[in-house]
């Protein structure tokens, strides 16, 4: 079964949340919620990856990170990583923070760090890589730390394909019981999944394995050429398109959110196929999770809504568009968030060069500034990956 070709269940809506909630917890949530979507991203991310660590046992060939088996002695310390949380929290809208790698866990003091952010108000997901150290035990208290949602990576149907991806034979079986142990402890689980030519063709062979697993998001990550990343082969223009179409469909009919990363011309192929001019949840709210999490109705991208911290506090775009734009052991991040010159031109639509540049809908996707910067070195080039011709080129021709 193909993204071209997957059979799909209809009748089914958008997930939302699955915990009851009273009525004033309700409203209270609804009118934070209404804060949260109406999010200004010149001002504030809605989400930041902090690297808490490269440290990983894996050796994934799509590793964003280039990930190294020991700790890197130059990692934000404790008090450095809380003393950015502080910071982080000074943004003033409780953005999510993903505590990620690497592998988290190889993180004692994790915990310690999950446990101060929520108490500042961010939004705590975690991304562990599926080792022995993912066990109930910790996972009761990622919970207890009050970290909302685990994300695990499943690159394939099968042991075959996602093994061959995360380089180590057992990587399936472990995710297995990595997911087991999040959702016995009632964690809400998201699956992030990278599509290459590589696995392209069995991707759709998840879909109802995600249901069975009851994820409240799916993530397709498409390959940007970086890191150990860079040997695997991607995805053609007119393929983006397809899978793209392909998600878009199933996000009508499947009972969990569909993101993308990567991909914002996904943006496009929404409006182009519902008419929709905002968002995907009725109203053009965004999507709202019981965990708290949540998706704002406008794209998060590189710089724009998004932000990367390095294990080494280097202030980055995304973990795939690795410029740095200032250190929090030297500037206050919020500060480099709002100000940078990087960050700035990432969120100027009209910076954009090349066909992006001349594109109408620069404003709503933009392209991946991740991937045009790692094949063409220049992150305000046309996104190759887009087959899309823009009005003002269509006129020319
Ligand atoms: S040309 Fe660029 S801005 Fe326009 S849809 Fe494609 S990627 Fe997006």
């Amino acid at each position: 079964m193909s993204p071209g070709q997957a059979t799909l269940r209809s009748g089914q809506s958008p997930a939302g949340g699955s915990r009851a909630l009273s009525e004033p917890a309700q409203s209270a949530r609804a009118e934070r919620d209404r804060r949260l979507l109406a999010l200004d991203f010149d001002r504030a991310p809605f989400t930041i990856a902090w690297e808490v660590t490269r440290a990983c046992a894996y050796n994934c060939l799509h590793c964003r990170a280039d990930a190294q088996p020991r700790r890197d002695p130059r990692e934000l310390s404790t008090v450095e990583g809380m003393a950015l949380i502080d910071q982080l929290a000074g943004f003033g809208t409780q953005p999510i923070l993903v505590l990620t790698g690497g592998d988290p866990l190889m993180r004692r003091d994790l915990f310690r760090l999950a446990a101060h952010a929520d108490e500042r108000g961010l939004r705590v997901a975690l991304t562990p890589t599926a080792t022995a150290l993912v066990t109930r035990a910790r996972m009761r208290e990622a919970r207890e730390a009050g970290i909302r949602r685990v994300a695990f990576s499943v690159d394939g149907p099968t042991a075959g394909v996602h093994d061959r991806f995360r380089g180590f034979a057992g990587s399936f079986l472990r995710t297995m019981e990595g997911i087991a142990a999040a959702r016995a402890e009632g964690l809400a689980l998201q699956v992030n999944t990278t599509v290459c030519a590589l696995n392209v063709e069995v991707i759709a062979e998840l879909v109802p394995l995600l249901e069975a697993w009851e994820v409240v998001q799916w993530s397709v990550f498409f390959l940007v050429p970086t890191g150990r990343g860079a040997i695997l082969p991607m995805l053609s223009a007119a393929e983006h398109e397809r899978v793209l179409g392909w998600l878009y469909e199933l996000s009508r009919v499947v009972p969990f959110d569909i993101k993308t990363t990567a991909a914002p011309q996904y943006r496009r192929i929404a409006i182009e196929r519902s008419g929709r001019r905002h968002g995907a949840a009725p109203g053009g709210a965004g999507y709202l999770f019981g965990d708290g999490l949540h998706r704002p109705p406008k794209g998060v991208t590189d710089g724009r809504g998004f932000m990367f911290i390095s294990h080494r506090g280097e202030v980055m775009p995304s973990g795939f568009l690795q410029l740095s734009a200032g250190n929090v052991r030297e500037r206050d991040p919020v500060d480099i968030y709002r100000r940078s010159a990087l960050f700035c031109a990432l969120r100027n639509p009209d910076a954009l060069r090349g066909k992006c540049g001349r594109c109408e809908l620069r404003e709503l996707c933009g392209g991946s500034r991740a991937r045009a910067w790692a094949l063409t070195g220049d992150p305000l080039a046309s996104d190759p990956s887009c087959s899309y011709v823009p009005a003002a080129l269509r006129a020319q021709s």
